[in-house]
């Protein structure tokens, strides 16, 4: 006799909204992905990409009957009302992603968390993160977000909005950030930003550039794209190093599309944060680059198991 173990074991559904793509896919209590599948987010109205997610959703659980659903979004979002307003998705603004979930899922628990918070969660939870005491997850891409886990457990905030290690301030006479503030890490190390500032120092001026054309080029040692890499990661150390004294971190697990980069990220970064880090209790702070691709995923699972225990 044998029973079809995809639908006989206990599972949650994870999900993970994101400007480009969303995911989705049913997760076991030790973190393996049974069954998962993803689709490009379409543009359009609130309804029309809800309806694409309902899909995807449906598609995924078949006919399982997972225990809870997590959710990691793009945000800003808002947490006790289940709230969230994706920058890359317009069509939703303070759309009731948690209530809107929960309707098609039978009223079973639904865990609503940023994606830096499930990108964190999913690296320490079987990632390069695994065993870490206090951990900084850092997404590098179009912009800097992140998640701390502390002292084992996430750290949310009181609006689950904290770890915008992005938006922390490194030089409050620096450059205008798009969140209204200046000198915040991501004004120097996201991806456009650094291609922008490389293209101000006569980097491939006036072409249409990406990150990827300036870490190849970097990593073929060009001297602009070495030089913007280094600021962007002098940047990423302030913040790191910022956080590593506040919450007493061990280890920085740095994720994302740029940091696809490598060495050319992760050297200077490494550099800059033995050069800042220096009283006792920092010191030994790890800085690594992230082992998995759908940590948010498995975050967001994570998410999920949580409300179950
Ligand atoms: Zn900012």
């Amino acid at each position: 006799m044998s029973h079809d173990t995809a639908v006989a074991r206990e599972t949650v559904l994870g999900i993970d909204i994101g400007g480009t793509k969303m995911a989705a896919a049913l997760v076991s209590a030790d973190g393996t992905i049974l069954t998962g599948d993803r689709i490009p987010t379409p543009s359009g109205g609130a309804d029309e990409v809800f309806a694409a997610l309902g899909g995807l959703i449906d598609r995924v659980r078949g006919d399982a009957s997972p225990l809870a659903v997590g959710i990691g979004s793009a945000g800003p979002l808002d947490q006790q009302h289940g709230l969230v307003s994706p920058v890359n998705i317009p069509g939703w603004r303070n759309f009731p992603l948690g209530d809107r979930v929960r309707a098609l899922s039978g009223d079973v628990p639904v865990a609503l968390g940023l994606d830096g918070h499930c990108f964190a969660l999913g690296e320490f939870w079987s990632g390069a993160g695994r065993g870490a005491h206090t951990l900084l997850g850092i997404v590098v891409s179009t912009g800097v977000g992140g998640g701390l886990v502390v002292d084992g457990k996430p750290l949310l905030g009181q609006s689950g909005n904290a770890a915008h290690i992005g938006h922390v301030v490194i030089d409050q006479a620096g450059e205008a950030c798009a969140c209204g503030s200046y000198g915040c890490v991501e004004a120097y190390a996201s991806g456009p930003r650094m291609v922008a500032r490389a293209q101000r120092s006569g980097w491939r001026t006036g072409e249409d550039v990406d990150a990827e054309v300036l870490a190849a080029d970097a990593a073929a040692g060009d001297e602009f794209a070495l030089a913007a890499f280094d600021d962007g990661a002098q940047a990423l150390a302030a913040g790191i190093v910022a956080t590593a004294v506040t919450v007493d971190l061990t280890t920085v697990v740095i994720g994302g599309g740029v940091a696809k980069a490598g060495p050319v990220l992760f050297d200077p970064v490494q550099a800059w944060v033995k050069r800042l880090a220096q009283l006792p209790f920092v010191t030994d702070l790890t800085v690594v680059p992230a082992q998995l691709d759908n940590a948010g995923l498995l975050g967001a699972a994570h998410q999920a198991w949580a409300t179950l225990r």
